[in-house]
C-alpha cells in the first residue's frame, strides 16, 4: 500500500490524501485551500474562470490521473470525512463517476450549502457508509469512527491493504458534546497502525486544555442572565453543538431562542439524524425569523416551501422588539439590514462564538463595529473544534502507531516536542510505500 498528502502536510486546509495498491486508488477528502502559498488568505474567486487544467498548474486542484476527466481509469473512490470547506469544498471538480463515500448526514449538509451559499457540489454517485462498519473498495478496506467536532456527522478511518494500515484521524477533538465517542474510540482504538495521519491543527498555538461545550454553555448562561438585555450571538450556523449550548443557556435562563429560516433548515434536516431541538411543537421556546436577504434568495430560487414550512414558529421584528428581554438570537453579517429594522434594539449583548482568526476578515470586523457603535457589548465565548494537546496525546496512546505522519497543522516540526512516537514529516506530493 502506498500513500501521498497532496496538501496538508505544512497547512491546514485544502485536506487531499491519496491511498492506492496495485489495484485500486481511493482519495481521502478533498478540501479547498485555505491559504496561499505565500500564507495570505485562500481566495477562490480569483481562479473561477479557469479550466481545471489550468487550476492544476496553479497548484490549486491536485494533479490526479483518473480524476478530472475521462482519459484515464477512473479513481476508484473519494472519501470524505466530514461536511467543513477544507475537506470537500472541490468536489464539484471531480468527474461525477468516482463514486463518493460520506456520511447521509455529510450530504444533507453539502445539499443544504447548495441552497443557502454560491456553491453548487452535486454528488451523483453517493454511498453513505456507517461508524464502525468496515466497507471495501477495490482491494483497500475502510472502517469509519464517529469523531467528536464541530461538524456534524464527522469521522476518522482506518485504511487497510495487504496488511498493511494508515489511520487517518480527520478533525476531532474529545471536549465537545460527543466527548463520550472519542472516549469510546479510546477503549476501541484501532492497533498495530503503521502510520497515524495526525492532525494538529491547535499544535503550536495552545498546550492548554480547551474549554467543554458545557462550560461554554455555563459561560453564555452568566450573560444571558443579565437584565432587561438581548443577546445576539455570532455564530456558524452548522456548528450543531453551539447551536445546542445556546438552546441549553436559553432554557436554563427561560429565553426564546430566535434562530433565522436558515439556522432552522439545518436544524430541522439533521434533526432526523439526532435529538437536536428544531422549530417543532416539541421545542417551544425555539421561534424563527426570516431575514430579508435569505428569504428574497429563496424565493427568487423557487424555494418558498423552505420558508412556508417554519411559518408557525415565525417571530416578526415586532415581537422582538417588545421581548428585548426574553431574546437570544442567532445573528451573521447579512442580517444587519433585519437589525436595522428592530427599533430600540441597541445596548445589548453581542456574543461572538467562532475563531477569533475570523474577527481579522472585513466582513466580521465591520460586523462586530456596527453593533458596537449601537452600544452593544462585546463578549467572546467559544471553544475550539479541534483536539487540545492532551486530547491528541490519548488519541496516539489509544492506537500506539508505528509513525505518526503531521497533517493539517502548520506546526509539524513541533510534533516530536509531544509524542515519543516517531515522527515523519511529509512533504505534500512525497509518496511513502508501506
Ligand atoms: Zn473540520
Amino acid at each position: 500500500m502506498n500513500f501521498k498528502i497532496h496538501r496538508g502536510t505544512h497547512e491546514i486546509g485544502g485536506s487531499c490524501v491519496e491511498v492506492w495498491t496495485e489495484n485500486t486508488r481511493i482519495l481521502l477528502d478533498f478540501g479547498m485551500p485555505l491559504v496561499e502559498p505565500n500564507g495570505n488568505e485562500f481566495d477562490f474567486s480569483k481562479y473561477k474562470l479557469l479550466e481545471v487544467g489550468e487550476l492544476i498548474q496553479k497548484g490549486v486542484l491536485p494533479d490526479i490521473k483518473g480524476l478530472y476527466d475521462d482519459s484515464d481509469k477512473l479513481l476508484d473512490g473519494v472519501i470524505i470525512s466530514h461536511a467543513h470547506q477544507d475537506h470537500y469544498g472541490l468536489l464539484n471538480f471531480i468527474n461525477p463517476n468516482v463514486r463518493h463515500f460520506l456520511g447521509e448526514a455529510t450530504h444533507k449538509i453539502i445539499e443544504l450549502n447548495n441552497i443557502f451559499t454560491p456553491q453548487d457540489i452535486k454528488i451523483v454517485s453517493a454511498t453513505y457508509f456507517e461508524k464502525e462498519q468496515p466497507f471495501q473498495i477495490g482491494d483497500i478496506s475502510i472502517t469509519p469512527y464517529w469523531a467528536d467536532h464541530s461538524a456534524f456527522d464527522a469521522y476518522s478511518f482506518l485504511v487497510e491493504a495487504n496488511g498493511k494500515s494508515i489511520f487517518y484521524s480527520g478533525d476531532f477533538r474529545s471536549h465537545g458534546r460527543k466527548a463520550n465517542v472519542f472516549k469510546r474510540f479510546t477503549h476501541n482504538a484501532p492497533q498495530n497502525v503503521d502510520y497515524l495521519l495526525l492532525e494538529g491543527t491547535t499544535i503550536g498555538r495552545s498546550d492548554k486544555p480547551f474549554k467543554t461545550e458545557p462550560e461554554i454553555e455555563n459561560e453564555l448562561v452568566e450573560v444571558f442572565r443579565q437584565p432587561e438585555k438581548i443577546n445576539l450571538v455570532y455564530t456558524s450556523g452548522q456548528n450543531i453543538d453551539r447551536l445546542v449550548s445556546i438552546y441549553k443557556a436559553c432554557v436554563r435562563t427561560n429565553k426564546t431562542f430566535v434562530v433565522d429560516v436558515y439556522v432552522a433548515y439545518v436544524l430541522k434536516e439533521l434533526s432526523q439524524y439526532a435529538g437536536i431541538p428544531f422549530p417543532s411543537i416539541n421545542f417551544e421556546i425555539l421561534k424563527v425569523m426570516f431575514p430579508h436577504y435569505t428569504s428574497r434568495r429563496l424565493t427568487n430560487q423557487g424555494n418558498q416551501a423552505i420558508l412556508y414550512q417554519f411559518k408557525e414558529y415565525k417571530i416578526t421584528k415586532e415581537e422582538i422588539s417588545s421581548q428585548f428581554k426574553d431574546t437570544v438570537m442567532v445573528v451573521r453579517p447579512s442580517m444587519q439590514f433585519d437589525l436595522d429594522h428592530i427599533p430600540g434594539i441597541e445596548g445589548g449583548n453581542i456574543i461572538y462564538s467562532m475563531w477569533e482568526g475570523y474577527l481579522k476578515k472585513a466582513g466580521t470586523r465591520k460586523f462586530m463595529d456596527y453593533l458596537t457603535n449601537r452600544q452593544f457589548i462585546f463578549y467572546n465565548i467559544h471553544t475550539s473544534g479541534h483536539a487540545d494537546t492532551e486530547t491528541l496525546k490519548q488519541m496516539v496512546e489509544a492506537i500506539n502507531p508505528k509513525h505518526i505522519v503531521p497533517i493539517h497543522t502548520f506546526n509539524g516540526n513541533e510534533y516530536q516536542k509531544i509524542f515519543t512516537i516517531p515522527i515523519i514529516e511529509m512533504n505534500d506530493g512525497e509518496t511513502k510505500e508501506i
